[in-house]
């Protein structure tokens, strides 16, 4: 296996960010301490509500999960078409995941899938804004307050989308953001949930820390009786002052990584619309703002996983990285028992053809013009064979 020379993707650490981290290392506090304070009021000040920071994304959806009372006997809706932490959060609170169907355009959330797969046991909805697409929230949320279910958004993929100029993450009873190395800003590991009801969100700062519920005294664990004091049993998925003080210094300059981004989903598809072999994602869609996450396009319904397989294959013999995004979840052996449940046509065949380009705030023009020239030379020698294959006389 060789390194790929262009990978899929890239975290982008200025100076600065490195002087944040080990400033911190310089002092005393390492975990609850101001950097976190500083860090969920910023995040709170960027997206709105309450912010508690957690270790991950993975985390903040367990904890809103819980704080949000869901629990055994309870079914939540969540699509396949998304990363696999989504219906594990699910099950980690003893509730069934059910999956709904999503959009063939948009990738989200097909509203009517949803209705079709509520049930009397229905709790919630996880919606999730694919590759920082934001999902069609005024029907679901419309669904939500006519069959009384609550809202999760899993907005992992999409800080900074906004609907009319409102962020996502802020519709739902609770939005759940992460910073791992491949998304918009990262903290290496880390995640945060923002929620309108502080009854919640001092729930979910109490399960992050063991289930201690004194915030004030929270930094000095010497100099307490209430240190020792848990109301319930909680989680270590606390967040720690190195990577807050990274949030921060990323954060700082969301506007421009955003900003970047865009041009950068913009050049793929100049660079691309004259392949009618292609399926490129939108990029205007009005009264929406998109925050890139990945770059994924999609084969023609022609043609199939092996071809898609077989694209991958050469881009990565000529040093390019790419991804399948997404294998569906109920697909997944974690997930057999579902396999045959889950009614989701339109996700599996999205996901036999989509395919996850290089997209990273630092890739140059002249990688994603190399990337482009490899698509377009492995299209047209699958294209070629699969014309041989159908006429062998003309061989
Ligand atoms: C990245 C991501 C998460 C969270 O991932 P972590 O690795 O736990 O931070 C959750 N949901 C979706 C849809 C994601 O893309």
């Amino acid at each position: 296996m060789i390194e790929p020379d262009i990978p899929l993707s890239a975290p982008d650490i200025t100076e600065a960010d490195i002087e944040a981290v080990v400033s911190v290392l310089r002092t005393p506090r390492l975990s609850l301490g101001p950097k976190l304070a500083e860090f969920e009021a910023a995040m709170a000040a960027y997206v709105g509500g309450h912010a508690v920071g957690v270790s991950s994304g993975t985390a903040g959806l367990h904890l809103a999960l819980l704080a949000l009372g869901i629990g055994k006997g309870d079914e939540v809706i969540v699509p396949s078409f998304t990363f696999i932490a989504v219906a594990n959060a699910v099950r980690y609170v003893g509730a069934q995941p059910v999956f709904a169907d999503i959009d063939e355009e948009t990738l989200n959330l097909d509203p009517a899938g949803v209705a079709a797969t509520i049930t009397p046991r229905t709790r919630a909805l996880i919606v999730v804004h694919t590759f920082g697409r934001p999902a069609d929230i005024p029907a679901l949320l419309d669904l939500a307050r006519r069959h009384n279910l609550l809202i999760i958004e899993d907005a992992c993929e999409a800080i900074g989308a906004d609907i009319a100029g409102r962020r996502v993450g802020t519709f739902g009873d609770a939005g759940i953001f992460a910073f791992y190395p491949n998304k918009q800003i990262t903290t290496g590991e880390g995640g945060m949930v923002v929620t309108e009801d502080a009854a919640v969100s001092r729930r979910i700062a109490a399960l992050r820390n063991h289930g201690r519920y004194d915030s004030e005294r929270r930094h000095s664990p010497l100099s307490g009786e209430s240190w020792f004091e848990h109301a319930e049993v909680g989680f270590n998925y606390r967040l720690s002052e190195m990577h807050c003080a990274l949030g921060m210094a990323q954060l700082s300059r969301i506007d421009s990584v955003l900003a970047r981004r865009e041009i950068l989903a913009r050049r793929y598809c100049d660079r691309l619309r004259h392949n009618p072999e292609l399926r490129l994602p939108a990029v205007d869609i009005p009264d929406r703002r998109l925050s890139w996450f990945v770059f994924v396009i999609r084969l023609a319904a022609s043609f199939t996983t092996a071809d898609r397989d077989w694209i991958m294959g050469e881009l990565a013999a000529s040093g390019i990285a790419t991804g399948r995004y997404f294998a569906p979840i109920h697909l997944q052996p974690a997930y057999a028992a579902w396999r045959d449940i889950a009614q989701v046509p339109v996700t599996e065949s999205v996901s036999a053809r989509t395919l996850a380009l290089p997209f990273f705030n630092r890739i140059a023009d002249d990688q994603i013009d190399r990337v482009c020239a490899a698509l377009e030379r492995a299209l047209r020698s699958r294209i070629y064979s699969a014309n041989l294959r159908r006429h062998p006389q003309n061989e």
